[in-house]
């Protein structure tokens, strides 16, 4: 077997001994006779598997007590729905648009908020910079009245991140949080939101898997016209069980929470994270063939966007990384160009490889 060190976005890499304990799993979970996949859901195996889950995501992000916990599925960008018919009502909720994802989730409530005789207003937007950095707090102003105030605190394709206390909108409003890429990198201030949500194909586990973290005040505002499967309330009140959940998505996302909390838990990732990062935006900044376009204080510690002096190399970096071992490292269609994402489980020397690598090649090739 030869696992390589794989840079993608999402679905992305898992830590091996994630993989390794579901494959000792996979024909018998303990002594239940059965695997995960095929076990009910209503049974206690399974009961001790999500709910193991949960506490552990709990422990992780040291959760207050009246944050809900919710597994669901249709991955983040189902929730780009489920947010407005839950919580937008009659009202008017504000949106920060900072990059393609954030662009797709205002898009998204925009065009279902009618419905509920609710507005959605476009706080701010930073296109006209490229989605090259985060707004700064004076050019925009947010409804203090607004129903909530929407973000994706990093943004996967343009590689901008919200990274300190200072860069949150400041509101009364409730703050929801699309924190699909960066959940779990860090510690997070949790009380600061009144709801994030993330796939969990990039730092919890399978793609489909949706985590939502909603604060309990929040699960009485759905617009009357939503199905009982989109209501926050529903889902909370019958444990994410209102029909099926993705089985065994939790399970792999609880071995990655228990994962975590063996390696040290989200202190120690960020300690971790930081150095990765670093390293790798050092390789591009100490370079002339090698350039990030992104305001330094906006820039994500997770994906890292890199462009090449000379585009025309950008065939020939990918061919020679991939036979290095180093895969998906090729942009998002949208914006060209070459991405690493090193998200949780990529191992610091994935991170030295890439840089030996991008090294080598600008010698030989620049
Ligand atoms: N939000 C962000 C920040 C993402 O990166 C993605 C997927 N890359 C999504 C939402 C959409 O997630 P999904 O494909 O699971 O619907």
């Amino acid at each position: 077997m030869s696992r390589v060190y794989n840079f993608s976005a999402g679905p992305a890499a898992l830590p091996e001994e994630v993989l390794r304990q579901a494959a000792e799993e996979m024909l018998e979970w303990r002594d239940a006779g059965c695997g995960v996949m095929e076990m009910s859901h209503r049974g206690r195996h399974f009961t001790s598997i999500i709910e193991r889950a949960e506490a552990d995501l709990r422990a992780l992000l040291a959760l207050p007590r009246e944050y809900k916990v919710l597994f669901l599925q249709g991955g983040g960008t189902q929730q780009f729905s489920q947010v407005p018919m839950n919580l937008l009502a009659g009202g008017s909720a504000d949106y920060l648009v900072t990059g393609a994802w954030s662009q797709k989730a205002f898009d998204i409530a925009s065009a279902l908020a009618p419905n509920m005789n609710g507005a959605v207003r476009l706080a701010v937007s930073t296109a006209e910079s490229g989605f090259r950095r985060l707004p700064r707090s004076d050019e925009y102003t947010l409804n203090p009245r607004a129903a909530y105030v929407h973000l994706c605190t990093n943004e996967t394709i343009h590689g901008v991140e919200f990274m300190s206390p200072e860069q949150l909108p400041d509101t009364a409003a409730p703050l929801v949080a699309d924190m699909s890429s960066h959940i779990l990198s860090r510690p997070m201030e949790v009380s600061r939101f009144g709801m994030i949500y993330a796939g969990a194909q990039k730092n919890i586990g399978p793609s489909g898997l949706a985590v939502v973290i909603v604060r309990e005040d929040l699960l009485d505002r759905a617009w009357s016209g939503t199905p009982a499967l989109m209501k926050y309330r529903a889902m909370a009140d019958s444990g994410s069980m209102l029909n099926t959940p993705p089985t065994y998505s939790i399970y792999i996302a609880g071995l990655v929470f228990q994962w975590l909390l063996r390696e040290g838990g989200l202190a120690e990732m960020e300690t971790r994270n930081a150095a990765k990062a670093k390293q790798l935006y050092d390789c591009i900044d100490g370079s002339d063939f090698y350039r990030n376009e992104i305001d330094p204080a906006s820039r994500s510690r997770m994906n890292i966007p890199f462009l090449l002096a000379d585009a025309a190399l950008e065939a020939d970096f990918l061919a020679g990384a991939e036979r290095a071992g180093l895969l998906q490292l090729k942009g998002h269609k949208s914006v060209g160009g070459l991405r690493a994402s090193i998200y949780n489980a990529m191992p610091p020397e994935g991170v030295a490889a890439l840089v030996d690598y991008m090294r080598e090649f600008a010698r030989t090739r620049g």
